[in-house]
């Protein structure tokens, strides 16, 4: 497809793209009852109280400025949740490192608790996910593979797990929420964010750009990976055992996408393997 082509540059201009939103939370520890320390199964009754979230940062699409929910002073996380969910029904992707069990999971545990009525979550680009499925690393944690790829390092926990402590007899304190929030948000802003960009062109994304565009009227095929816009140029064609299919690279991203239209004409004259 060529970009200087007047439709294709207006469409690429026009930018019809998803809501994405990049989330990571800080949650509260739970607190119960031990004999002693060391491995051990931890029954149900021994939990005195689950983990609430303590914060929730987040940034949309590719915005500069990220913004962050708490729990209140008394340590309930009911209005963070509740403002979670508004985020939720605009989201279109919802991007985390674990965060389909860790993440989304607790916010949907705590949706439950709260009596909130179910939000539809329909895409999570988890990252861990995205990385096991397709890439053989020795640690897959945010920390070791962002260090890996050149992207930048964690932040130090907020004076070790001082602010954990700190929160648990004092939740409202300003210091200590803002603290983990500082160090939640690079996370997001400095770490999720540039990992996902990284490695989605390899391993594609829950969601494809150009189902917004075509409903929008827009019916010029862009690089399907959110955020990125670039355009599609012919790279070879794919053959399966039912038909070829012509397929492109992104210019920018290098993500390689393949059309659905099969260039044999009638597949079923083809003689069956
Ligand atoms: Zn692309």
């Amino acid at each position: 497809m060529n970009p200087d082509n007047p439709v294709i540059r207006e469409a690429i201009q026009k930018g019809l793209s998803p809501n994405v939103l990049f989330i990571d939370i800080e949650n509260s520890w739970c607190k119960g009852w031990f004999w002693r320390g060391g491995k051990q199964i931890i029954s149900g009754d021994q939990i005195e109280r689950m983990a609430r979230v303590i914060c929730l940062c987040y940034v949309w699409n590719n915005d500069k400025k990220g913004h962050t929910l708490y729990w209140d002073s008394k340590g309930n996380d009911k209005k963070l949740i509740q403002d979670f969910v508004k985020l939720a029904e605009k989201a279109d992707l919802i991007i985390g490192h674990n965060g389909e069990r860790h993440d989304v999971n607790i916010l949907r545990a705590r949706m439950l608790v709260h009596k909130i009525d179910p939000v539809p979550i329909d895409v999570i680009d988890d990252t861990l996910k995205l990385v096991y499925r397709k890439f053989n690393f020795p640690n897959n944690s945010l920390n070791y593979l962002c260090q890996e790829l050149k992207i930048g390092t964690k932040a130090k926990p907020p004076n070790g797990l001082e602010c954990w402590e700190i929160l648990d007899r004092e939740p409202g304190n300003e210091k200590a929420l803002k603290s983990m929030a500082k160090y939640c948000m690079h996370d997001v802003i400095g770490l999720l964010r540039p990992l996902w960009k990284r490695l989605v062109p390899h391993t594609g994304s829950g969601i494809n750009v150009n189902t917004f565009r075509y409903l929008d009227g827009v019916r010029v095929a862009i690089c399907p990976i959110p955020l990125c816009g670039g355009t599609l140029w012919f790279h070879s064609n794919r053959h399966t055992k039912a038909g070829a299919y012509k397929r492109y690279r992104c210019k920018k991203c290098g993500h390689l996408a393949c059309d659905r239209k099969n260039l044999i004409k009638r597949p079923t004259d083809l003689p069956r393997l």
